[in-house]
């Protein structure tokens, strides 16, 4: 499959047409930005990391009954994905109280959280993603009730099976982002990517944090901390 006209290009990867109208190819970037795009900078190796942690991870969870946009992985930064209409939500899933909740919430970071919560953002980078409910979502149409369902439903079995497959590796599943899309006959999918771009790990044993905080909070080894969850993950991908 090869590479057509560039169609879009996001602030961690660029999307590209193929010759089949249903499949696109993303290829994933080393640029990294957080609040907003108001922080920028560039972590080496990431886009390769996260393209293949994130196929990975997509497998898996494909075999745990989660439909998902990949396809096939073509080279080191690009995968052929499905062509989705992506629901225009974030959809964040925590197990332990961190970032933004912790802020809201006055709740220390850290604190595990007596159930899984789910939350939802309006993808809408002028507005800033703000929170939304499922009402919001409802009267604006973003999805119907029925998808809005199955959203959840997949949700929360991605935070299943993510938890005991991070855990088999000694890291510990704080919380993570998750976009949907659907697929031209309206099916629900997975898509976008599940790195440590868009989810807490934290080694179980230290806290020590493995993921897109390092960079956004200024803690360096930004890079040897995304090497170390890919090696964790290549160690234990085999058995999950
Ligand atoms: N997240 C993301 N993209 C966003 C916002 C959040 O991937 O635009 C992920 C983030 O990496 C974390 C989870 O969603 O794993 C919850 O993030 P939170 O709401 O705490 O926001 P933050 O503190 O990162 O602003």
């Amino acid at each position: 499959m090869t590479k057509g006209a560039q169609l879009y290009e996001g602030k961690a990867k660029k999307v590209f047409e193929t010759d089949d109208p249903e499949l696109l190819i993303v290829s994933y970037k080393d640029d990294a930005t957080a609040f907003n795009g108001l922080k920028k900078g560039t972590i080496v190796g990431k886009g390769v990391i996260n393209n293949q942690m994130s196929n990975a991870l997509m497998k898996v969870l494909e075999k745990k009954g989660v439909p998902t946009h990949f396809v096939e992985e073509l080279s080191e930064r690009d995968t052929l994905v499905k062509r989705v209409k992506i629901v225009p939500l974030e959809v964040i899933i925590r197990n332990i109280a961190a970032g933004s909740f912790s802020k809201r919430y006055g709740v220390e970071e850290g604190t595990p959280l007596a159930r899984p919560t789910i939350e939802f953002s309006y993808k809408n980078d002028e507005l800033g993603d703000p929170l939304i409910n499922d009402y919001h979502i409802l009267a604006l149409r973003l999805a119907t009730d029925e998808e809005l369902e199955t959203i959840k439903t997949y949700a929360f079995r991605v935070n299943e099976e993510l938890k005991k497959f991070w855990k088999s590796c000694g890291v510990t599943l704080v919380d993570f982002k998750l976009e949907f899309g659907k697929v031209s006959d309206g099916t629900i999918v997975l898509a976008d990517e599940i790195s440590p771009d868009t989810c807490r790990l934290w080694d179980s044993a230290t806290g020590e944090k493995l993921d897109k905080d390092r960079f956004r909070r200024d803690l360096g080894g930004v890079e040897d901390a995304y090497h170390e969850i890919m090696k964790r993950l290549e160690e234990h991908i085999a058995e999950a």
